[in-house]
């Protein structure tokens, strides 16, 4: 399908891990920015590859401004994201489509939401968050499920664990793979046990889950011998 692509303006960049930026856009026209959070947009690169287009996850929730974030990682044998990483300033004019996607929140939520994520996965998870919120939603209970491999790769560390501080209903969860019980208090291991754990009873709940296609798949299959079916299960791929 043809996109239409816009001018956006990149107005702050935040280094979030060694290997992880948080990119700030504005839309130059000012228009106000709407999405559903959950959605992505697509940003047009000048690289040498046959696609010039990169997609991401928008990470903020709708904020009925022109501004929205997205969390990017690098992947140095990659052609767009090395370039992003020498061309990407405060000031940059970058074209952008979107919003698109279908990993969208149900009208009303009224079983208990699992999100769950690996690495720059967490984009689209926060942005519902956020929403819900924002927007003083009502939910039952939220789980969030994040995986990454060690403490420095934790992304939204402080803001979610405090948000999770305020809220007894929602439930922060990160797990490293690769730290120790002298490292790490939290979980070690990988997402899968962890909502494995919480769900093993098959209490209703729609799982929203967002990363890279060999996660996704073990995910899918493992909530599917815990009895949840294909339409309590939203994913969206990153590869
Ligand atoms: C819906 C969606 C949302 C995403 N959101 C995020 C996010 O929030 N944060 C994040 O870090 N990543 C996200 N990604 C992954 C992101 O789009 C890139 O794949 C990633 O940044 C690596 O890009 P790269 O150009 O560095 O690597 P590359 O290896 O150059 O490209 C990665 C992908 O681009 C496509 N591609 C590149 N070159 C070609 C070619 N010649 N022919 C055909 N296809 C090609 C392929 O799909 C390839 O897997 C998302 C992906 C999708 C689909």
């Amino acid at each position: 399908m043809k996109q239409t692509f816009f001018e956006t303006e990149i107005i702050n960049i935040i280094d979030e891990t060694a290997t992880t930026k948080r990119f700030f856009f504005e839309l130059s026209s000012k228009d106000i920015f709407n999405f559903k959070p959950g959605q992505f947009v697509m940003l047009q690169l000048d690289i040498n590859s046959k696609i010039p287009y990169r997609s991401y996850s928008i990470a903020s929730a709708p904020n009925q401004t022109s501004q929205f974030e997205l969390v990017i990682v690098l992947n140095p044998p990659g052609a767009g994201t090395p370039f992003m990483w020498d061309h990407f300033k405060v000031g940059s004019k970058v074209m952008c489509a979107g919003p698109l996607g279908k990993f969208i929140l149900p009208e009303s939520i009224n079983q208990d939401l699992c999100f769950i994520c690996t690495g720059t996965g967490i984009a689209p998870l926060r942005s519902m968050l956020m929403h819900i919120l924002d927007q003083n939603i009502e939910f039952q209970r939220i789980y969030f499920i994040f995986g990454a491999r060690t403490k420095a790769d934790l992304l939204y560390q402080k803001e979610l664990t405090e948000i999770a501080s305020l809220h007894p209903s929602i439930y922060f969860l990160p797990v490293l793979s690769r730290e120790t019980p002298d490292t790490w208090e939290g979980k070690i291991g990988y997402v899968h046990q962890v909502y494995e754990e919480i769900f093993s009873d098959g209490h209703s709940a729609n799982f929203f889950i967002c990363g890279w296609s060999a996660m996704l798949k073990e995910a899918r299959e493992r909530l599917a011998l815990l009895g949840y079916q294909k339409d309590q299960i939203h994913f969206e791929r990153y590869d």
